[in-house]
């Protein structure tokens, strides 16, 4: 009789395994339920969106330097170029002039003459967020332009953060002054300089701050540099103005202009080509 009843239950058992193969294959897509605590619930399809679509764009051909589909060509080669999109302001007065460098051979290079047009230059136009792309290139000089005095200029992003630019090539200095720096914050992962007379090629990434009403970061600004294809800042938090003497400032702004340094130092004026601009 005891037999009898454990055969009965093995059976019924048996019975409610094969009666439920049906019901475990209709269910068979919802065994894709998360059940570990990050995703309690969730289905595959829960976290994934198909709009808005990213914009179709051409890449650039590399081999001649072009400029992807929808950037804003910033100069390319020409003195037009350079005069519709890049100004010299007056420290003093405040005032706009049109860029007075030097364009040849498809580059623009450095006027150092400040009394006569020279100077900074920096665009007309404000960005907020962007992916900028520029190359430069130091010419041959010799050994008595050392340290931050042999190439020295600068990519300031929004005209408040600056990324430097320097001739590294044997030639040494301090590391949070190197090229790719965030100058006088973080230096460079590597040093990927070409030699004097060849191009280098910068790609900056750069997320635009948020502030408070106080004035201070709500969401402080990110930037990413890649030089020649090698990777020197990888979403470095910038900490405040680049400040050549003291401490980074946090200084609330708005949308800023990219501005492109002229050093002032006596070490031949570098030289810059082929700029452009994707507003992110
Ligand atoms: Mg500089």
């Amino acid at each position: 009789m005891k037999k009898l009843f454990i055969l009965s239950i093995f059976a019924l058992a048996c019975g409610a395994v094969f009666a439920q193969q049906p019901q475990q294959r209709q269910q068979q897509p919802q065994q894709d339920v998360r059940n570990d605590k990050i995703g309690v619930g969730m289905t595959p399809t829960m976290s994934e969106y198909w709009a808005p679509k990213p914009p179709v764009v051409t890449p650039g051909n590399q081999a001649t330097a072009g400029a992807p589909s929808d950037a804003i060509v910033l100069f390319d080669g020409t003195e037009k170029s350079m005069t519709d999109n890049w100004v010299t302001v007056n420290m003093r007065t405040n005032e706009a002039a049109p860029a007075k460098w030097i364009v040849k051979d498809g580059a623009m290079t450095v006027n150092k003459d400040v009394r006569n047009g020279g100077g900074n230059i920096q665009t007309k136009e404000n960005f907020g967020s962007f992916q900028l792309h520029i190359e430069w290139c130091v010419p041959e000089m010799g050994p008595e332009f050392t340290s931050q005095i042999r190439g020295n200029s600068g990519v300031y992003l929004q005209n408040m953060y600056e990324v430097q630019v320097l001739d590294c090539y044997n030639n040494d200095t301090y590391v949070n002054g190197m090229t790719g720096s965030i100058y006088k914050q973080t230096p460079p992962l590597a040093n990927a300089m070409r030699k004097p007379g060849e191009w280098n090629v910068f790609d900056i990434i750069y997320e635009a701050p948020v502030f408070n009403e106080n004035g201070t970061y709500k969401v402080r600004p990110y930037v990413t540099v890649i030089q020649n294809g090698v990777l020197l800042q990888n979403h470095t938090e910038i900490l405040g103005t680049t400040e050549y003497i003291g401490f980074p400032q946090v200084k609330a702004h708005g949308d800023g202009p990219i501005l492109l340094q002229n050093h002032g130092d006596p070490s031949p004026s570098i030289s810059f080509r082929n700029i452009w601009i994707r507003k992110l």
